[in-house]
């Protein structure tokens, strides 16, 4: 039979200080709140009353999933290194894939992710375009030997993920399995309290998105994110957003002295023109090992991952590199380069006829410089390497973007053929042809979900959860261990219980400050508070956690009141 829970048993040490490891918030109130623990760097264990809500988050998962028909399954965690061999990622993973041997020196890995494995599971048994599409997925503990484990469950080494493998006949069905999963995603997020973007981390040729990463908006997140009202969202290395470009001021070629002018600040303060006027060089020498310029506007900045895009592995060049192809530093501009210097700029600034640039001379600059009439640039010149920043242009409804930071709870992806080819995993098509398989993967950071929701759901006084995770949605909180109180709880324990609530009664002989402190730092979403007084009255006092509202309800009507506002929020 169903029954409350004790606070008495309940295994949750708490600490009254902040834990020195902890910097973030969320990692610092699981701490405090008992609920996890470090083990080793990026080792953590889950105590009971996160663990209630990490199986709550599960759930959502698992009942997502099978709405549009994904299998749960599971495969070991130690994958055989010949697998990995055949995908060709055993040489590329590097030093986070966790390598290990067994007594006969055979090579293993414990699976950072499974896409071989799963590939390899139905490569032979998978035979017939009739079987498909098929979709698997698991929720497992993940390795992966981070270089720098931190943030507590943010960036652990082993950490739970669910990640499921979708295998189609043909790229129109893969799209379709990546819709449903991607729209679960959505779900899922918004179903576990969290406001999270999903953000396009990849677009394919034909204009649709690839892969999306969803970012719970959080000031602690390590990504830097733009958004709109319209609904759009990128990560900054990957938006090619319309940035709107300051046009300089038009007139003559002028060439003045700015003698110390070494940044782009100084510069603009100096001419009396706004940063964005003015247009940054970057020397750089491309993958190819050619030696050139490129101009972004003077207020943004050359992401470094889409200038890889366009030159491959470029590097910028050293002082040295600067003076061996002629440059001068500081004011390199498009007049007059030196002879071999390809000249990129932005794409932005192809709209942009009047630019403030280097004289290619020491302690000058040009205003005025006119594209067309004073330099060129060559039709291939204009390229997508500027980085995204707020306040620049939406590019689907231009409106100037948000800026946010963001934690990645998901991703999901297309991967094609990319692991089916490599390993020979194919099936019998309509045709009688044997094809590869079109596949997907999808996987969302489970135990990572659960500290970013703590992360946007918390105060000065500890955690508040969202109904729908929460390890518990009722607290009773009896001022008194005995006598009338402490009955009056216990029958209020049952009695909410048989409403179907998830309640624990704070038995500890305790104060009742502490019982108070403990109960906002653990976050059960409604506390209902028995004093003497109010009982003998025949109310109890219930504080909703999120609001601090304070409402006397009848004791006799406390469960159906809870009911009332708990069963509606559940996830
Ligand atoms: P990141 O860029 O944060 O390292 P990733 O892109 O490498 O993550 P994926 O391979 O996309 O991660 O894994 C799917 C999900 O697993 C991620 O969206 C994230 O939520 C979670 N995840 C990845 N690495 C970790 C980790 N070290 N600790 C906790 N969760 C993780
Ligand atoms: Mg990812």
């Amino acid at each position: 039979m169903k029954t409350f829970a004790k606070m008495s048993t309940t295994y949750a040490p708490t600490l009254k200080e902040d834990p020195a490891e902890a910097e973030l918030a969320s990692h610092k109130l699981l701490l405090r709140a008992g609920m996890i623990r470090k083990t080793a760097a990026g080792l953590y264990s889950y105590l009971p009353l996160a663990w209630r809500s990490l199986l709550k988050i599960e759930t959502v998962i698992r009942e997502e999933m099978e709405a549009i028909g994904a299998q749960e399954m599971l495969v070991p965690m130690v994958t055989p290194g010949e697998l990995w061999h055949e995908s060709g990622r055993w040489e590329k993973y590097g030093p986070e894939l966790m390598r290990m041997q067994d007594r006969h020196e055979r090579e293993f890995c414990l699976g950072p992710t499974h896409e071989e494995t799963f590939t390899d599971l139905v490569r032979n048994e998978l035979r017939s375009y009739k079987q498909l599409p098929v979709t698997l997925y698991q929720i497992q503990d993940k390795f992966r030997d981070e270089m720098r484990p931190r943030f507590g469950l943010m960036r652990g080494r082993e950490f739970i993920m669910k990640d499921a493998y979708s295998f189609d006949a043909t790229v129109e069905g893969m799209q379709r399995s990546y819709n449903d999963q991607k729209d679960a995603y959505a779900r899922i997020c918004e179903r576990c309290g969290l406001r999270a973007l999903p953000v396009v981390a990849d677009s394919g040729q034909i204009g649709g998105d690839t892969s999306v990463e969803f970012m719970a908006v959080a000031d602690a997140g390590e990504a830097e994110l733009v958004w709109c009202d319209c609904g759009f969202a990128a990560d900054t290395e990957a938006a090619t957003a319309g940035i709107a470009v300051v046009e300089g001021a038009s007139g003559d070629l002028e060439k003045v002295l700015t003698p110390d002018c070494a940044t782009i600040a100084d510069l603009a303060a100096f001419l009396g023109v706004p940063e964005a006027g003015t247009r940054k060089a970057l020397a750089i020498v491309t993958g190819e090992g050619k030696p050139a310029v490129v101009f972004v506007p003077g207020d943004h900045e050359m992401n470094d991952v889409k200038a890889e895009h366009a030159f491959g592995e470029f590097h910028l060049m050293s002082d040295e590199e600067i003076e061996y192809y002629g440059l001068v530093k500081v004011f390199i501009g498009p007049i007059g380069l030196p002879e071999g210097i390809a000249a990129y700029a932005d794409e932005s600034l192809r709209n942009s006829a009047w630019w403030v640039v280097g004289a290619n001379e020491k302690d000058n600059h040009y205003v005025h410089a006119n594209l067309g009439r004073d330099f060129a640039m060559a039709d291939d010149a204009w390229v997508d390497v500027a980085t995204a920043q707020e306040g620049d242009a939406c590019p689907r409804c231009g409106k100037p973007l948000h800026g946010a930071r963001g934690i990645e709870v998901s991703q999901v992806f297309q991967l094609g053929t990319k692991y089916s080819e490599a390993m020979g995993a194919t099936f019998m098509d309509e045709d009688g042809k044997e094809k590869p398989f079109q596949m997907g993967c999808y996987g969302i950071g489970v135990s990572r979900t659960l500290q970013a929701v703590v992360e946007q759901h918390h105060d000065e006084h500890g955690i508040v959860w969202p109904v729908c995770v929460a390890p518990y949605e009722v607290e009773i909180v009896p001022l008194d261990a005995k006598g009338v109180v402490w009955e009056t709880a216990e029958r209020l324990g049952s009695e909410l219980v048989g409403a179907g609530l998830e309640v624990v009664v704070d038995d500890r002989k305790e104060r009742a400050g502490v019982k108070f402190a403990d109960a906002d730092l653990m976050g059960y979403p409604y506390q209902v508070i028995l004093g003497k007084r109010g009982v003998s009255n025949g109310v109890a006092e219930v504080k909703d956690r999120a609001t601090g509202e304070r409402t006397e309800v009848a004791l006799d009507e406390v469960a159906a009141w809870l009911a009332g506002k708990v069963l509606p929020q559940r996830a």
